[in-house]
């Protein structure tokens, strides 16, 4: 698969899914801005891509900042040029059933997934359309569909959904295409972070899932790289406002 070398933000791209999103696409031979929380948990990141011979800055940011939102575009088009590709990753959970759930879980999940996901598509948009070519890729996930313990979560990862379908409707014409990405069970820290909270060994909560899996196996941060890779090509111009399950088997 070939694709033009263009300048990528990836967020949340310290550890886990986003860190290999970024180095996939420095590997697809785009300069790439590894964006988090904070700026020096994003040294890994840099090191991998830069070692392997690939270009990369760190941006500390909170994406549910407007302002340093604004400014942290601002520094990957001065120092890499017009970001026109987009990963919108950060994430966290505050998992709770409804009745325990603070506002404050309410509100800190709806921020950095969706407040997030807007300012910094808004912020990108304006280099995408001027550059008449964006890839936007935004992170879904099978709760989506409803998770017990995630009333927050979900609503998060279905507004995802609305959202990139609604931007792949307005900015179509300027030659930007945006997308979802649903995973299904992926082995990083957040999947961890639930095996603690359920109390369960992560090995066994792996294994048991696995097991309702169809392809018999969770999936790794190297798949949904994978599919980033295709949705940010060239060659992915005519997909747009779709999701994509990428769970090891089908949902709905
Ligand atoms: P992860 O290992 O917890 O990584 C998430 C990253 O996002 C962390 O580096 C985190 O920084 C960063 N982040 C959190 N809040 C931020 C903010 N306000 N601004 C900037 N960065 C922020 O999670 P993951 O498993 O790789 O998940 C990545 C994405 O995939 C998330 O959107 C998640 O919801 C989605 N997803 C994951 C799974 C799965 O099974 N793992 C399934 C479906 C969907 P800190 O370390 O400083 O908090």
């Amino acid at each position: 698969m070939s694709t033009t070398p263009r300048t990528a933000i990836v967020t949340g791209a310290a550890r886990g899914i986003g860190a290999a999103v970024a180095q996939r696409l420095a590997a697809d031979g785009h300069a790439v801005a590894v964006l988090d929380l904070d700026e020096a948990a994003c040294a890994g990141t840099v090191e991998a891509i830069t070692a392997a011979g690939g270009k990369a800055i760190a941006v500390g940011v909170d994406v549910s900042q407007a302002d340093q939102v604004e400014a942290a575009v601002q520094r990957v088009a001065d120092e890499l040029g017009a970001p026109t590709i987009l990963v919108n990753n950060a994430g966290i959970i505050r998992d709770n059933l409804l009745f325990k759930m603070t506002v404050d879980d309410w509100d800190a999940v709806l921020g950095v997934h969706l407040r997030g996901a807007f300012l910094m598509s808004k912020a990108c948009q304006a280099h995408m359309t001027q550059e008449k070519f964006g890839r936007i890729v935004n992170l879904s996930s099978t709760s989506a569909l409803g998770n017990r313990g995630q009333a927050n979560y979900s609503a998060a990862k279905a507004g995802m959904q609305g959202f990139t379908k609604t931007l792949a409707i307005e900015l179509g014409k300027f030659g930007v295409t945006a997308n979802a990405i649903a995973p299904g069970f992926i082995q990083t820290d957040m999947t961890k972070a639930t095996a603690d909270r359920i109390g369960v060994p992560f090995d066994d909560f792996i294994a048991f899932s696995a097991k309702e899996i169809p392809v018999q196996r969770v999936g790794q941060p190297e798949d949904i790289a994978a599919t980033t890779s295709f949705l940010t090509s060239d060659e992915a111009g005519f997909v747009s406002g779709q999701v994509i399950y990428v769970a090891g088997g089908p949902k709905d």
